[in-house]
């Protein structure tokens, strides 16, 4: 049996939303579109989706737009605000920090005219509310900080930030992505007024995610057609998709307290275990304003990335850091923002854990890790 530790990069979708989903792929086939009986039932229950979702983050249906993902929930959120609001300014604010996405959006957007300040993030990966303010000039339309970060875990600020940012008529945006399932969100106690949503972090299906729009915000579309979804993105609805995310927000709705106390067991007694265990062996990001899934360590002599193979011949799937960035040779940008240097980032290693992991898969990597850090020391020509 494989022990499934990278839950950041990929969940399987829970067997309840998988049966929910499964009449909308041939019996229930309609489009919303349609003016006929087949049509009515697919706007019916596109509609208690959304209403469903919209209780999930205590948002209002209406502002709740669906998307095929995260990434094109952030690239509406940048785009078509910035595109629409480029009278009013064109300055943006983001953290060193933010997801690959957010980061390479915000390249094209200075191709189109707009500044972007990073705001730096201390050595656990913190945003300060005061590192915002510094950079703030008449021309900010908008501040983006990831609710948590996907790599190390570390949570931000979110509440003082969207309260700073109401108060000073700046548009906020988060993207949610990495909180999901693990803290609670509501935007209306957080001053949210663009949130980014994926239904693959709830144990919901891949191809679908939510940009919620708070009601009042104009956007530019980014994907133009048939207008729906208010005209903010076109083409036929995923209805599957959208029912499987409303039944996995339900689940989620319900069962978030235990699920986050049991993944708070495995989080301490794996970050506990594995820094008692390994000598030179260290903990990224905050040692509490943590998500409960997340352990980020890093090892003196070793790449990741060998620590990850071997682990995978173990049966033991990890992570190196985002599954996003693996292509790239280049060391993880939020390691180094927090202050690592090329090794240490490259000695990193991520684990997440999720709803269908059991005790059994945390003794395996408590067992394993030890074993496998000291034989590629042995190898090491990096390690005294
Ligand atoms: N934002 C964050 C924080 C992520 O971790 C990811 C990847 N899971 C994305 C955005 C992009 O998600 P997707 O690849 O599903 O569009």
């Amino acid at each position: 049996m494989n022990a499934y530790l990278d839950y950041q990069s990929s969940k399987p979708i829970d067997p309840r939303v998988f049966e929910a989903m499964m009449p909308y792929f041939q019996d229930k086939f309609g489009n919303p579109s349609s003016l006929h009986q087949i049509g009515d039932e697919a706007t019916k229950i596109m509609e208690e989706s959304r209403q469903t979702i919209a209780n999930f983050i205590n948002a209002k249906k209406e502002e709740i737009i669906f998307t095929s993902g995260a990434t094109e929930s952030n690239n509406l959120a940048f785009f078509g605000f910035a595109m629409r609001n480029k009278e009013k300014g064109n300055h943006i604010i983001i953290s060193e920090i933010e997801h690959i996405s957010i980061l390479n959006i915000t390249k094209q957007l200075v191709k189109l005219g707009f500044t972007i300040s990073k705001v730096p993030v201390d050595q656990y990966g913190r945003v300060y509310l005061d590192k915002i303010k510094d950079r703030l000039t008449d021309k900010t339309i908008l501040v983006s900080i990831g609710y948590a970060n996907n790599e190390v875990g570390t949570i931000q600020p979110i509440s003082k930030i969207g309260a700073f940012c109401r108060e000073k008529n700046i548009m906020f945006h988060t993207d949610a992505v990495a909180a999901e399932g693990l803290l609670t969100l509501d935007v209306k106690r957080d001053n949210i007024d663009l949130m980014t949503l994926s239904s693959n972090d709830i144990y919901g299906p891949k191809g679908i995610g939510v940009l919620y729009i708070k009601t009042g915000i104009r956007l530019n579309p980014t994907i133009i057609g048939g207008g729906q979804e208010h005209g903010k993105r076109s083409g036929s609805e995923n209805i599957p998709g959208i029912v499987g995310m409303a039944k996995a927000a339900e689940i989620m709705q319900k069962e978030m307290d235990m699920e986050i106390e049991r993944l708070l067991g495995y989080r301490i007694k794996l970050i506990k275990n594995i820094l008692e265990k390994i000598p030179r062996a260290y903990l990224n990001g905050h040692p509490e304003e943590r998500l409960p899934n997340n352990v980020n360590l890093r090892f003196d002599g070793i790449e990741g990335e060998s620590l990850l193979l071997s682990l995978n011949d173990k049966q033991i799937s990890v992570s190196t850091g985002s599954a996003c960035s693996s292509k790239t040779l280049e060391p993880s940008h939020t390691l180094i923002a927090l202050g690592l240097i090329h090794e240490e980032a490259h000695g990193s290693l991520e684990l997440t854990v999720g709803r269908f992991n059991t005790n059994n898969d945390v003794e395996a990597v408590i067992k394993a890790l030890p074993e496998v850090v000291d034989r590629l020391r042995k190898l090491s020509p990096l390690y005294e």
